[in-house]
């Protein structure tokens, strides 16, 4: 079994010959490659993977000319990797290389996909507050039982990745993505260490993307291809809603009490407006899908292919 390692790095230059290092160590005896996606960092973290690079043949180099942000290294690494399980490391030092070996057997245990679970997680708590209440509303919305889909750690089947689509900022949802396709996803609880040299790439951005980024994952895992199924609920209940109250103003109307300054006249109107709305887009979904399906070839939306 070939392992390959990809790691996405960004200004990393105080971190990669250690990484390096102890990759090598704990990878040693076995067939493997790392190969170091370098995005776009404007450090001397190009100059550091060049030496590395030249004196071992198991390490090797994809570098962006701009940062592309890590979801793009990560699947340009994925690309690249040979291997039959991929394992994807941060380039920080954060992530303990040592945990290889355990998510190594979680995937020969059987699982697709298996995640590192940071259980005690060496960040500022600015950083581990929200990111437990996100990991938490991200289990509970999507029925992954998992703590902590956001970890840099992971392993994965080669197939897995083969059959997933990494781009934007969905690097954090690629359980969800993976679960969605079809895959067993495991967790495996990781040693994780403060970051020592430079600084986080993500400051608060992340959570207002994050919960962005939740929203499209739940949409397109549950309505891409019948988008009237949640904009036609939506359009139905407020349309009704509209309707009732207007049909209830009219009757009091005809009876004789005036109701053009009444709030709920407004109220009324606008439900029936938002409900034709929440009609038009479901049905303007339904458009876009029919006729992206009849361009797109089947495997692009039909579930994937199993190997047997
Ligand atoms: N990273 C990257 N491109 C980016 C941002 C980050 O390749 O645009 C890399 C970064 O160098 C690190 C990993 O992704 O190896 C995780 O980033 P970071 O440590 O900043 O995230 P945090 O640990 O704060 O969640
Ligand atoms: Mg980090």
């Amino acid at each position: 079994m070939k392992i390959s390692v990809v790691a996405p790095l960004y200004d990393e230059e105080g971190s990669l010959k250690e990484l390096h290092r102890e990759l090598s160590e704990v990878l040693q005896g076995r067939e493997y490659e790392i190969i170091f996606v370098n995005d776009g960092s404007r450090d001397h973290s190009l100059e550091i993977l060049r030496e590395i690079a030249a004196d071992d043949s198991h390490a090797g180099i994809i570098s962006f000319r701009r940062n592309r942000g890590k979801s793009a290294a990560m699947a340009s690494g994925f690309r690249e990797a040979k291997g039959d399980i991929l394992i994807t490391i941060d380039a920080d030092l954060q992530d303990d290389p040592h945990e290889i070996p355990n998510l190594i057997k979680k995937i020969e245990e059987g699982f697709d996909l298996v995640s590192g679970w940071k259980r005690k997680r060496r960040d500022p708590i600015s950083k581990t507050i929200p990111s437990r209440l996100f990991n938490w509303v991200t289990a509970k919305l999507t029925g992954i039982p998992l703590h902590d889909f956001n970890c840099g750690l992971k392993a994965y089947k080669r197939e897995v990745v083969e059959n997933l689509d990494v781009y934007g900022e969905m690097h954090r949802y690629l359980p969800v993505l993976a679960k969605y396709a079809g895959f067993k996803i495991g967790e495996v609880s990781v040693h994780h260490r403060p970051r020592l040299h430079g600084r986080t790439k993500f400051g608060v951005s992340r959570f207002l993307h994050g919960f962005l980024d939740l929203l499209t994952v739940l949409f397109i895992t549950r309505y891409t291809l019948r988008p009237l199924h949640l904009f036609g609920s939506f359009g139905i209940v407020t349309l009704f809603l509209g309707i009732a109250i207007c049909a209830y103003l009219s009757v009091i109307w005809f009876m004789g009490t005036p109701i053009g300054s009444r709030p709920l006249f407004f109220l009324g109107i606008l439900l029936i407006l938002l409900g034709v709305q929440f009609f038009s887009i479901g049905l303007l979904g339904e458009m876009i899908t029919r006729s992206s399906i009849k361009e797109t070839p089947a495997s692009e939306y039909l579930p994937p292919k199993q190997k047997l």
